[in-house]
Protein backbone atom coordinates (compact mmCIF):
# COMPACT_ATOMS: atom_id res chain seq x y z
CA UNK A 1 0.00 0.00 0.00
CA UNK A 2 1.58 3.48 -0.61
CA UNK A 3 -0.46 7.21 -1.04
CA UNK A 4 1.65 8.18 -4.25
CA UNK A 5 -0.48 6.70 -6.84
CA UNK A 6 -2.07 8.34 -10.24
CA UNK A 7 -0.30 8.54 -13.44
CA UNK A 8 1.90 10.74 -12.90
CA UNK A 9 3.53 8.87 -9.86
CA UNK A 10 3.02 5.26 -11.77
CA UNK A 11 4.72 7.24 -14.70
CA UNK A 12 8.09 8.04 -12.16
CA UNK A 13 8.01 4.66 -10.62
CA UNK A 14 7.87 2.90 -14.35
CA UNK A 15 11.18 5.13 -15.04
CA UNK A 16 12.62 4.63 -12.13
CA UNK A 17 12.17 0.60 -12.24
CA UNK A 18 13.82 1.07 -15.88
CA UNK A 19 17.31 2.85 -14.54
CA UNK A 20 17.51 0.67 -11.22
CA UNK A 21 17.58 -2.55 -13.83
CA UNK A 22 19.57 -0.72 -16.28
CA UNK A 23 22.31 0.04 -12.94
CA UNK A 24 21.78 -3.53 -11.44
CA UNK A 25 20.84 -2.17 -8.40
CA UNK A 26 19.45 -4.79 -5.81
CA UNK A 27 15.98 -4.93 -5.10
CA UNK A 28 15.62 -4.16 -1.66
CA UNK A 29 17.34 -0.82 -2.40
CA UNK A 30 15.15 0.26 -4.48
CA UNK A 31 12.18 1.59 -2.12
CA UNK A 32 14.06 3.47 -0.52
CA UNK A 33 15.43 5.56 -3.72
CA UNK A 34 12.05 5.67 -5.22
CA UNK A 35 9.42 6.59 -2.17
CA UNK A 36 9.64 10.05 -0.45
CA UNK A 37 11.51 10.89 3.04
CA UNK A 38 8.41 13.06 3.33
CA UNK A 39 5.00 14.33 2.55
CA UNK A 40 2.98 16.59 3.92
CA UNK A 41 -0.63 17.67 3.36
CA UNK A 42 -2.41 20.62 4.80
CA UNK A 43 -6.26 22.60 4.10
CA UNK A 44 -5.38 26.11 3.67
CA UNK A 45 -8.43 28.00 4.54
CA UNK A 46 -8.87 31.58 2.84
CA UNK A 47 -11.69 34.22 2.92
CA UNK A 48 -13.19 34.49 -0.54
CA UNK A 49 -13.84 37.76 -1.88
CA UNK A 50 -17.85 37.37 -0.98
CA UNK A 51 -16.87 37.22 2.68
CA UNK A 52 -17.20 32.91 2.16
CA UNK A 53 -14.83 30.35 3.43
CA UNK A 54 -12.98 28.48 0.94
CA UNK A 55 -10.65 25.35 1.82
CA UNK A 56 -8.02 24.21 -0.62
CA UNK A 57 -5.93 21.17 -0.25
CA UNK A 58 -2.11 22.14 -0.47
CA UNK A 59 0.82 19.47 -0.49
CA UNK A 60 4.64 19.28 -0.34
CA UNK A 61 6.73 16.31 -0.52
CA UNK A 62 10.38 16.00 -0.07
CA UNK A 63 12.05 13.05 -1.54
CA UNK A 64 15.53 12.91 0.39
CA UNK A 65 18.11 14.73 2.39
CA UNK A 66 21.21 12.59 1.86
CA UNK A 67 23.03 16.04 -0.27
CA UNK A 68 21.68 18.55 1.73
CA UNK A 69 18.42 20.31 2.02
CA UNK A 70 15.62 19.72 -0.43
CA UNK A 71 14.68 21.90 -3.08
CA UNK A 72 11.62 22.03 -5.79
CA UNK A 73 8.53 24.02 -6.88
CA UNK A 74 5.24 24.95 -5.80
CA UNK A 75 2.41 24.27 -8.06
CA UNK A 76 -0.70 26.06 -7.97
CA UNK A 77 -3.02 24.13 -10.77
CA UNK A 78 -6.02 21.94 -10.82
CA UNK A 79 -4.55 18.76 -11.29
CA UNK A 80 -2.45 18.54 -7.92
CA UNK A 81 -2.47 15.67 -6.02
CA UNK A 82 0.03 13.74 -3.90
CA UNK A 83 0.70 11.24 -6.42
CA UNK A 84 1.94 14.48 -9.03
CA UNK A 85 3.81 16.32 -6.41
CA UNK A 86 5.43 13.08 -5.13
CA UNK A 87 6.36 12.78 -8.97
CA UNK A 88 7.62 16.27 -9.38
CA UNK A 89 9.72 15.77 -6.26
CA UNK A 90 11.33 12.29 -7.01
CA UNK A 91 12.19 13.80 -10.90
CA UNK A 92 13.68 17.14 -9.12
CA UNK A 93 16.21 14.46 -6.98
CA UNK A 94 17.28 13.17 -10.35
CA UNK A 95 17.68 16.66 -11.75
CA UNK A 96 19.99 18.12 -9.11
CA UNK A 97 22.41 15.01 -8.37
CA UNK A 98 22.59 15.14 -12.51
CA UNK A 99 23.23 18.88 -12.42
CA UNK A 100 25.60 18.38 -9.17
CA UNK A 101 23.33 20.66 -6.90
CA UNK A 102 23.85 20.20 -3.20
CA UNK A 103 20.05 19.12 -2.76
CA UNK A 104 17.38 16.39 -2.30
CA UNK A 105 14.78 17.38 -4.56
CA UNK A 106 11.20 18.65 -3.44
CA UNK A 107 7.79 19.85 -4.82
CA UNK A 108 4.64 21.25 -3.49
CA UNK A 109 1.42 22.13 -4.95
CA UNK A 110 -2.07 23.45 -4.50
CA UNK A 111 -5.33 21.79 -5.62
CA UNK A 112 -6.51 25.12 -7.27
CA UNK A 113 -7.16 27.15 -10.13
CA UNK A 114 -5.25 30.31 -9.64
CA UNK A 115 -6.96 32.23 -12.70
CA UNK A 116 -10.09 31.80 -10.79
CA UNK A 117 -8.89 34.23 -7.59
CA UNK A 118 -8.61 37.72 -7.18
CA UNK A 119 -4.93 38.89 -6.64
CA UNK A 120 -6.03 39.37 -2.58
CA UNK A 121 -7.68 35.63 -2.57
CA UNK A 122 -4.34 34.64 -4.70
CA UNK A 123 -2.05 36.55 -1.79
CA UNK A 124 -3.80 35.14 0.93
CA UNK A 125 -3.68 31.37 -0.42
CA UNK A 126 0.04 32.25 -0.78
CA UNK A 127 0.36 33.95 2.94
CA UNK A 128 -1.84 30.88 4.08
CA UNK A 129 0.24 28.08 2.38
CA UNK A 130 3.63 28.70 3.69
CA UNK A 131 2.27 29.60 7.04
CA UNK A 132 1.50 25.76 7.41
CA UNK A 133 5.00 24.84 6.09
CA UNK A 134 6.45 26.80 8.37
CA UNK A 135 7.38 23.88 10.64
CA UNK A 136 8.62 21.87 7.39
CA UNK A 137 10.92 24.07 5.87
CA UNK A 138 14.27 26.24 6.28
CA UNK A 139 16.95 27.28 4.29
CA UNK A 140 18.54 24.33 5.49
CA UNK A 141 15.89 21.81 4.99
CA UNK A 142 13.57 22.83 2.52
CA UNK A 143 13.64 25.79 -0.08
CA UNK A 144 10.68 26.81 -1.95
CA UNK A 145 10.37 28.13 -5.69
CA UNK A 146 8.07 28.64 -8.63
CA UNK A 147 6.73 26.40 -10.76
CA UNK A 148 3.60 26.43 -12.77
CA UNK A 149 0.83 28.68 -11.82
CA UNK A 150 3.07 30.44 -9.48
CA UNK A 151 5.27 33.29 -10.04
CA UNK A 152 7.56 35.85 -8.64
CA UNK A 153 4.91 37.77 -6.77
CA UNK A 154 4.12 34.39 -4.56
CA UNK A 155 7.63 33.57 -4.32
CA UNK A 156 7.97 37.00 -2.45
CA UNK A 157 5.15 36.62 -0.57
CA UNK A 158 6.36 33.06 0.66
CA UNK A 159 9.23 35.02 1.77
CA UNK A 160 7.87 37.32 3.68
CA UNK A 161 5.51 35.42 5.67
CA UNK A 162 8.37 33.15 6.31
CA UNK A 163 10.34 35.66 7.53
CA UNK A 164 7.65 37.49 9.51
CA UNK A 165 7.25 34.38 11.73
CA UNK A 166 11.14 34.44 12.13
CA UNK A 167 11.07 38.15 13.04
CA UNK A 168 13.96 38.70 10.45
CA UNK A 169 14.03 39.05 6.30
CA UNK A 170 15.18 35.46 5.55
CA UNK A 171 15.53 35.94 1.92
CA UNK A 172 16.83 32.50 1.33
CA UNK A 173 13.76 30.60 2.32
CA UNK A 174 12.91 31.01 -1.39
CA UNK A 175 14.09 31.42 -4.62
CA UNK A 176 12.73 32.74 -8.04
CA UNK A 177 12.18 35.96 -5.76
CA UNK A 178 12.26 39.53 -7.13
CA UNK A 179 15.63 40.54 -8.04
CA UNK A 180 14.39 43.23 -5.71
CA UNK A 181 13.27 41.20 -2.49
CA UNK A 182 16.30 39.41 -2.59
CA UNK A 183 15.95 37.55 -6.26
CA UNK A 184 18.52 37.11 -8.85
CA UNK A 185 19.86 38.61 -11.79
CA UNK A 186 18.54 35.54 -14.58
CA UNK A 187 16.23 33.12 -12.72
CA UNK A 188 13.21 34.48 -14.13
CA UNK A 189 14.45 33.60 -17.33
CA UNK A 190 16.59 30.71 -16.56
CA UNK A 191 14.62 27.81 -17.47
CA UNK A 192 14.03 29.41 -20.60
CA UNK A 193 17.39 30.42 -21.66
CA UNK A 194 18.76 27.05 -20.50
CA UNK A 195 16.50 25.00 -22.53
CA UNK A 196 17.53 27.10 -26.15
CA UNK A 197 21.20 27.02 -24.79
CA UNK A 198 21.02 23.38 -25.50
CA UNK A 199 18.92 23.24 -27.74
CA UNK A 200 21.64 24.85 -29.73
CA UNK A 201 24.60 22.03 -28.92
CA UNK A 202 22.14 19.68 -30.25
CA UNK A 203 21.55 21.50 -33.96
CA UNK A 204 25.44 22.40 -33.47
CA UNK A 205 25.62 17.79 -32.94
CA UNK A 206 23.11 17.54 -36.04
CA UNK A 207 24.84 19.88 -38.15
CA UNK A 208 21.99 22.33 -38.41
CA UNK A 209 22.23 25.92 -38.82
CA UNK A 210 20.17 27.53 -36.69
CA UNK A 211 18.45 30.37 -39.16
CA UNK A 212 17.45 27.40 -40.90
CA UNK A 213 15.94 25.82 -38.60
CA UNK A 214 12.36 25.93 -37.59
CA UNK A 215 10.31 25.29 -33.87
CA UNK A 216 7.15 24.34 -32.23
CA UNK A 217 6.45 25.14 -28.71
CA UNK A 218 3.94 24.21 -26.83
CA UNK A 219 2.90 26.36 -23.61
CA UNK A 220 3.64 30.26 -23.19
CA UNK A 221 4.45 30.47 -19.60
CA UNK A 222 7.53 31.05 -17.81
CA UNK A 223 9.08 28.55 -19.65
CA UNK A 224 7.38 28.71 -23.17
CA UNK A 225 7.41 31.96 -23.70
CA UNK A 226 11.35 32.62 -22.51
CA UNK A 227 12.22 29.46 -24.80
CA UNK A 228 10.09 31.10 -28.12
CA UNK A 229 11.62 34.32 -27.96
CA UNK A 230 15.50 33.03 -27.17
CA UNK A 231 15.10 30.82 -30.03
CA UNK A 232 13.62 33.91 -32.57
CA UNK A 233 16.50 35.89 -31.15
CA UNK A 234 18.98 33.10 -32.55
CA UNK A 235 17.09 33.62 -35.98
CA UNK A 236 15.03 30.05 -35.35
CA UNK A 237 11.32 30.24 -37.22
CA UNK A 238 9.04 29.76 -34.53
CA UNK A 239 6.08 28.33 -36.58
CA UNK A 240 3.97 27.38 -33.75
CA UNK A 241 3.00 28.24 -30.13
CA UNK A 242 0.13 27.36 -27.54
CA UNK A 243 -1.16 27.59 -23.98
CA UNK A 244 -4.55 26.09 -22.67
CA UNK A 245 -6.88 29.49 -24.47
CA UNK A 246 -5.22 29.01 -28.23
CA UNK A 247 -2.86 27.74 -30.73
CA UNK A 248 -1.35 29.25 -33.81
CA UNK A 249 1.04 28.35 -36.96
CA UNK A 250 2.02 30.11 -39.70
CA UNK A 251 4.61 27.81 -41.80
CA UNK A 252 6.33 31.42 -42.76
CA UNK A 253 7.13 31.88 -39.15
CA UNK A 254 5.25 33.15 -35.74
CA UNK A 255 5.85 37.18 -34.71
CA UNK A 256 7.16 36.55 -31.63
CA UNK A 257 7.92 39.56 -30.35
CA UNK A 258 3.85 40.33 -31.25
CA UNK A 259 3.24 37.06 -29.10
CA UNK A 260 4.81 38.49 -26.17
CA UNK A 261 3.10 41.95 -26.49
CA UNK A 262 0.14 40.15 -26.41
CA UNK A 263 0.39 38.12 -23.17
CA UNK A 264 1.82 41.13 -21.30
CA UNK A 265 -1.62 42.61 -22.44
CA UNK A 266 -3.89 40.18 -22.11
CA UNK A 267 -2.13 37.18 -20.39
CA UNK A 268 -3.56 34.63 -22.30
CA UNK A 269 -2.70 33.82 -26.03
CA UNK A 270 -6.42 33.89 -27.22
CA UNK A 271 -7.60 36.44 -29.43
CA UNK A 272 -4.09 37.22 -30.65
CA UNK A 273 -5.50 36.30 -34.41
CA UNK A 274 -7.86 34.87 -36.40
CA UNK A 275 -6.36 33.22 -39.39
CA UNK A 276 -3.22 31.67 -37.28
CA UNK A 277 -5.62 29.84 -34.81
CA UNK A 278 -5.22 26.07 -35.34
CA UNK A 279 -5.99 22.57 -33.89
CA UNK A 280 -4.06 22.59 -30.66
CA UNK A 281 -4.07 18.94 -30.20
CA UNK A 282 -2.06 18.80 -33.69
CA UNK A 283 0.61 21.70 -33.03
CA UNK A 284 2.72 18.44 -31.60
CA UNK A 285 3.09 16.63 -34.57
CA UNK A 286 3.40 19.38 -37.77
CA UNK A 287 7.17 18.97 -39.13
CA UNK A 288 9.57 20.84 -37.17
CA UNK A 289 13.33 20.74 -36.20
CA UNK A 290 12.86 21.82 -32.45
CA UNK A 291 9.96 20.50 -30.38
CA UNK A 292 9.41 22.13 -27.15
CA UNK A 293 6.54 21.15 -24.56
CA UNK A 294 6.98 24.11 -21.85
CA UNK A 295 3.10 23.30 -20.13
CA UNK A 296 2.41 19.83 -18.81
CA UNK A 297 2.97 16.43 -17.97
CA UNK A 298 2.50 13.15 -20.52
CA UNK A 299 1.67 14.94 -23.90
CA UNK A 300 3.91 12.52 -26.02
CA UNK A 301 2.57 9.05 -25.50
CA UNK A 302 2.56 5.59 -26.53
CA UNK A 303 -0.47 6.19 -28.95
CA UNK A 304 1.07 9.70 -30.71
CA UNK A 305 4.84 9.59 -30.10
CA UNK A 306 5.19 7.99 -33.57
CA UNK A 307 3.77 11.00 -35.32
CA UNK A 308 5.81 13.60 -33.97
CA UNK A 309 8.21 15.01 -36.96
CA UNK A 310 10.55 16.89 -35.20
CA UNK A 311 14.70 16.37 -34.88
CA UNK A 312 15.09 17.71 -31.35
CA UNK A 313 12.64 17.17 -28.87
CA UNK A 314 13.44 19.80 -26.01
CA UNK A 315 11.60 18.87 -22.64
CA UNK A 316 11.35 21.95 -21.07
CA UNK A 317 7.84 20.46 -19.14
CA UNK A 318 8.59 18.18 -16.18
CA UNK A 319 7.35 14.39 -17.84
CA UNK A 320 6.02 15.26 -21.08
CA UNK A 321 7.34 11.57 -22.85
CA UNK A 322 5.67 9.21 -21.46
CA UNK A 323 7.86 5.57 -20.92
CA UNK A 324 5.42 4.29 -23.62
CA UNK A 325 6.66 6.82 -25.96
CA UNK A 326 10.47 6.60 -25.18
CA UNK A 327 9.57 2.92 -26.36
CA UNK A 328 8.73 4.13 -30.00
CA UNK A 329 11.07 7.15 -29.94
CA UNK A 330 14.17 4.33 -29.01
CA UNK A 331 12.43 2.36 -31.82
CA UNK A 332 13.24 4.92 -34.06
CA UNK A 333 16.71 4.89 -33.72
CA UNK A 334 18.11 8.47 -33.95
CA UNK A 335 15.54 10.29 -35.64
CA UNK A 336 14.54 12.05 -33.11
CA UNK A 337 17.15 13.26 -30.73
CA UNK A 338 16.04 14.14 -27.38
CA UNK A 339 17.18 16.30 -24.66
CA UNK A 340 15.80 14.72 -21.24
CA UNK A 341 13.33 17.02 -19.04
CA UNK A 342 15.87 16.10 -16.21
CA UNK A 343 18.86 18.47 -18.32
CA UNK A 344 16.74 20.21 -20.66
CA UNK A 345 15.16 22.42 -18.18
CA UNK A 346 17.56 22.42 -15.46
CA UNK A 347 18.39 25.82 -15.97
CA UNK A 348 15.58 26.71 -13.33
CA UNK A 349 17.05 24.47 -10.40
CA UNK A 350 20.66 25.81 -11.78
CA UNK A 351 19.83 29.60 -11.48
CA UNK A 352 18.14 29.02 -8.15
CA UNK A 353 21.51 26.88 -6.60
CA UNK A 354 22.78 30.52 -7.87
CA UNK A 355 20.49 32.82 -6.18
CA UNK A 356 20.57 30.73 -2.64
CA UNK A 357 24.29 31.11 -2.65
CA UNK A 358 23.80 34.48 -3.10
CA UNK A 359 21.54 35.38 -0.45
CA UNK A 360 23.42 33.09 1.92
CA UNK A 361 26.45 35.54 1.45
CA UNK A 362 24.36 38.60 1.01
CA UNK A 363 26.93 38.81 -2.15
CA UNK A 364 25.42 39.38 -5.86
CA UNK A 365 26.28 38.95 -8.64
CA UNK A 366 25.46 40.58 -12.24
CA UNK A 367 23.47 39.45 -14.83
CA UNK A 368 26.19 38.69 -17.15
CA UNK A 369 28.05 36.19 -14.76
CA UNK A 370 25.00 34.71 -13.67
CA UNK A 371 24.03 33.56 -17.18
CA UNK A 372 27.64 33.03 -18.29
CA UNK A 373 28.05 30.42 -15.14
CA UNK A 374 24.38 28.84 -15.82
CA UNK A 375 25.78 28.34 -19.55
CA UNK A 376 28.95 26.84 -18.26
CA UNK A 377 27.47 24.50 -16.07
CA UNK A 378 24.87 23.21 -18.66
CA UNK A 379 27.75 22.73 -21.26
CA UNK A 380 29.54 20.18 -18.59
CA UNK A 381 26.22 18.22 -18.03
CA UNK A 382 25.51 17.93 -21.52
CA UNK A 383 28.69 16.77 -22.54
CA UNK A 384 28.21 14.27 -19.79
CA UNK A 385 24.95 12.70 -20.52
CA UNK A 386 25.97 12.83 -24.56
CA UNK A 387 29.00 10.94 -24.21
CA UNK A 388 27.66 8.50 -21.55
CA UNK A 389 24.51 7.87 -24.27
CA UNK A 390 26.98 7.03 -26.98
CA UNK A 391 29.48 4.91 -24.74
CA UNK A 392 26.48 2.59 -23.44
CA UNK A 393 24.43 3.02 -26.61
CA UNK A 394 21.53 4.08 -24.42
CA UNK A 395 19.13 7.28 -25.32
CA UNK A 396 20.20 10.26 -23.24
CA UNK A 397 17.13 9.92 -20.89
CA UNK A 398 18.90 6.57 -19.59
CA UNK A 399 22.08 8.23 -19.43
CA UNK A 400 20.88 11.42 -17.65
CA UNK A 401 18.98 9.80 -15.14
CA UNK A 402 21.40 6.74 -14.75
CA UNK A 403 23.90 9.66 -13.72
CA UNK A 404 21.06 11.34 -11.19
CA UNK A 405 20.64 8.15 -9.66
CA UNK A 406 23.54 6.56 -9.09
CA UNK A 407 24.72 10.26 -7.76
CA UNK A 408 21.77 9.86 -4.92
CA UNK A 409 22.15 6.19 -4.21
CA UNK A 410 26.16 7.06 -3.14
CA UNK A 411 25.66 9.49 -1.04
CA UNK A 412 22.76 7.59 0.40
CA UNK A 413 24.70 4.40 0.36
CA UNK A 414 27.62 6.20 2.41
CA UNK A 415 25.57 7.61 4.67
CA UNK A 416 23.37 5.19 5.76
CA UNK A 417 19.60 4.96 6.60
CA UNK A 418 18.72 7.89 8.18
CA UNK A 419 18.25 10.58 5.54
P1 LIG B 1 3.45 28.61 -16.23
O1 LIG B 1 2.30 28.48 -15.33
O2 LIG B 1 4.22 29.88 -16.26
O3 LIG B 1 2.99 28.29 -17.73
C1 LIG B 1 2.32 27.13 -18.09
C2 LIG B 1 1.87 27.31 -19.53
O4 LIG B 1 1.29 26.10 -20.00
C3 LIG B 1 0.80 28.39 -19.69
O5 LIG B 1 1.05 29.15 -20.85
C4 LIG B 1 -0.48 27.56 -19.87
O6 LIG B 1 -1.48 28.25 -20.60
C5 LIG B 1 0.10 26.40 -20.65
N1 LIG B 1 -0.81 25.27 -20.72
C6 LIG B 1 -1.54 24.70 -19.73
N2 LIG B 1 -2.31 23.72 -20.24
C7 LIG B 1 -2.04 23.66 -21.56
C8 LIG B 1 -2.51 22.88 -22.63
N3 LIG B 1 -3.44 21.93 -22.43
N4 LIG B 1 -2.02 23.09 -23.88
C9 LIG B 1 -1.10 24.04 -24.11
N5 LIG B 1 -0.61 24.83 -23.14
C10 LIG B 1 -1.08 24.64 -21.88
O7 LIG B 1 4.40 27.37 -15.89
P2 LIG B 1 5.95 27.21 -16.20
O8 LIG B 1 6.71 27.63 -15.01
O9 LIG B 1 6.26 27.77 -17.54
O10 LIG B 1 6.05 25.61 -16.24
C11 LIG B 1 5.79 24.87 -17.43
C12 LIG B 1 6.43 23.50 -17.28
O11 LIG B 1 7.84 23.66 -17.08
C13 LIG B 1 5.94 22.67 -16.10
O12 LIG B 1 6.01 21.29 -16.46
C14 LIG B 1 6.99 22.94 -15.03
O13 LIG B 1 7.04 21.91 -14.07
C15 LIG B 1 8.23 22.99 -15.89
N6 LIG B 1 9.37 23.69 -15.27
C16 LIG B 1 9.27 24.99 -14.90
C17 LIG B 1 10.39 25.62 -14.36
C18 LIG B 1 10.39 27.08 -13.99
O14 LIG B 1 11.46 27.60 -13.67
N7 LIG B 1 9.27 27.77 -14.05
C19 LIG B 1 11.60 24.91 -14.18
C20 LIG B 1 11.66 23.57 -14.58
C21 LIG B 1 10.53 22.98 -15.14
Amino acid sequence: MTIYTGPVFEMCRQQFTAIADHLAIPEDERDRLLYPKRAITISCPIHRDDGSVAVFQGYRVQHHLSLGPTKGGTRFSTSVDIGEVAALAVWMSWKCALAGLPYGGAKGGVTVDPAALSRRELEALSRRYMQEMIPFVGPHTDVMAPDMGTNEQVMAWFMDTYSMYQGRTVTEIVTGKPVATGGTEGRREATGLGVVHLVGSALEKLGISPARATAIVQGFGNVGSVAAEALYARGVRVLGVSDHTAAYYDPKGLNVPALLRHVAEHGVLAGFSRELACDPDELLFQRCDILVPAAMEQVITGANAARLQCRILAEGANGPTTPEADHVLAERGDEVFVIPDILCNSGGVIVSYFEWVQDLQQFFWGRDEVIGRLYGHLDRVFHQVTERAARERVPNRVAAMAIGVAKVRDARKTRGLFP
